[in-house]
C-alpha cells in the first residue's frame, strides 16, 4: 500500500530532497531533481540511479525459484524464535514508527501488524508477498542509501541481513540506520560473527547428520546452500561488532547468543524430511507436464504446507511444539558467546563523548 504518512517519510535517493505526488500518475516526484519514482505496483521504487558495485545475490531469480516469498504463513521454527526475540528486545507497540531494513517478502511486518506499530519495509529485491504489499508500506531501495528522512523512526529491525554485506557496506548501512532513528531509538539485529563458541560443535554435528541424510537421498539442501552462498560474514568476533557499532553511533545494549543445536536438528533434518515427503506427494498430484519439473513439486509442497500452517491444524501445532523445544537452545546456550546472536543496538540520546 502507499499510505498518506509515507509521503512525509521518504526522500529522493539521489539528492535527498522531499518527494511529492506526481500529479495523477501512480508515481512520486523529487521536489528538487524532478526524478519520478514508480508506485504502480503497490510499492515505491526508490532505488538510487547509480547502482553500487556490491550487489546481493538475492536480486537473482534463482534464489526465489522455490516461490518461498509468495505467501506468508504464521512464523514457526527459526522464524518464530527470531520474531519472539524481536518482540522481547524491541517491544513494538502502538505509536511506534519502525523500519524493517532488508524486509525480504515483508513477512516480519505482517507478523507484527497486530502490535499496532506502523512498520515500513525496505528491500533491494522486489520479491514482496502480495499480502505485505496490500497491508504495509514497502520501498524498493538500497540500505546503504536509505531514501528516508532523518530521525523519523523510533525503532528498526534487521533480520538475517548484516551477514550479506561487506564491512564497508555494513558500516554504510548501520550509519544510515542510525541517521533515520530518533535519538534514543533502537535497532534490533539478528546476524552472526565468524568466531563460534563451544556449542557450535553441536550444531556442526547436526549438520553432518543433515549432509549424511542428503547423501542417502532423504533430504534436499540445495536451496539452503544457495541462500547461504550469499554470506559475506563481515564481522570477525563480538569485539569487532562493538567497534563497528560504535563507529556507526550505536551502543550494544543487550545481546543473546544463539547456538541452534536443537534448532538445526528440527530445521535442517526433520523439517527437510517432511518437506521432501510433501514435495514428492505434491509432484504426484501435478499434471504430467509439470511433474517433470522438480522445482514445481517443491513449490506446490510449500504452498500446501503454508496453507496447512495457516489453517492451524496438526502440522501447525507440531511445528509449534518443535519451536518450543528449539527454545532450549536459548535457555541452555543463550549466554555462551558464539557466532549467531540477537542484539539491541541503541542510538544514544547525545552522541558519545559529544559536545553540545
Ligand atoms: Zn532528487
Amino acid at each position: 500500500m502507499i499510505s498518506a504518512a509515507l509521503v512525509d517519510l521518504v526522500r529522493c535517493p539521489d539528492c535527498t530532497a522531499p518527494l511529492d505526488r506526481a500529479g495523477s500518475a501512480p508515481a512520486m516526484m523529487c521536489t528538487a531533481c524532478r526524478r519520478t519514482f514508480d508506485l504502480s505496483r503497490g510499492y515505491l521504487d526508490l532505488r538510487p540511479s547509480t547502482t553500487f558495485a556490491e550487489q546481493t545475490k538475492y536480486l537473482e531469480h534463482e534464489l526465489h525459484a522455490d516461490a518461498r516469498h509468495e505467501a506468508i504463513a504464521p512464523p514457526v521454527l527459526g522464524s518464530r524464535i527470531r520474531n519472539d526475540m524481536l518482540r522481547r528486545f524491541l517491544r513494538p507497540g502502538p505509536g511506534d514508527r519502525i523500519v524493517d531494513l532488508g524486509c525480504g517478502n515483508g513477512r516480519a511486518i505482517v507478523w507484527n501488524a497486530a502490535t499496532g506499530a506502523a512498520v515500513l519495509g525496505v528491500d533491494i529485491s522486489p520479491y514482496f508477498a502480495p499480502e505485505a504489499i496490500e497491508h504495509a508500506d514497502l520501498i524498493l531501495g538500497d540500505l546503504r542509501r536509505l531514501p528516508l528522512a532523518s530521525e523519523q523512526f523510533d525503532k528498526a529491525w534487521s533480520l538475517d541481513v548484516l551477514e550479506h554485506l561487506s564491512e564497508p557496506a555494513l558500516i554504510e548501512m548501520l550509519r544510515e540506520a542510525n541517521r533515520v532513528l530518533v535519538p534514543g531509538g533502537a535497532l534490533f539485529v539478528y546476524t552472526h560473527v565468524r568466531q563460534n563458541g563451544w556449542p557450535a560443535a553441536g550444531v556442526r554435528a547436526v549438520n553432518r547428520l543433515a549432509s549424511l541424510c542428503e547423501r542417502l537421498g532423504l533430504i534436499d539442501l540445495r536451496q539452503e546452500r544457495l541462500r547461504k552462498s550469499d554470506h559475506v560474514n563481515p564481522l570477525v568476533d563480538h569485539a569487532h561488532l562493538r567497534r563497528v557499532a560504535a563507529d556507526c553511533g550505536f551502543e550494544v545494549e543487550r545481546i543473546t547468543y544463539y547456538s541452534p543445536v536443537v534448532g538445526a536438528f528440527f530445521e535442517n533434518v526433520v523439517a527437510r524430511m517432511v518437506e521432501r515427503w510433501m514435495s514428492r506427494r505434491a509432484a504426484r498430484r501435478l499434471p504430467a507436464a509439470a511433474a517433470t519439473d522438480a522445482a514445481a513439486g517443491v513449490r506446490e509442497a510449500r504452498r500446501s504446507a503454508q496453507a496447512r500452517v495457516r489453517r492451524g491444524g496438526l502440522l501447525y501445532w507440531s511445528l509449534r511444539g518443535a519451536t518450543a523445544l528449539m527454545k532450549l537452545d536459548l535457555l541452555l546456550f543463550g549466554r555462551v558467546p558464539t557466532g549467531p546472536f540477537f542484539a539491541l543496538l541503541r542510538k544514544p540520546h547525545s552522541p558519545p563523548g559529544g559536545a553540545s
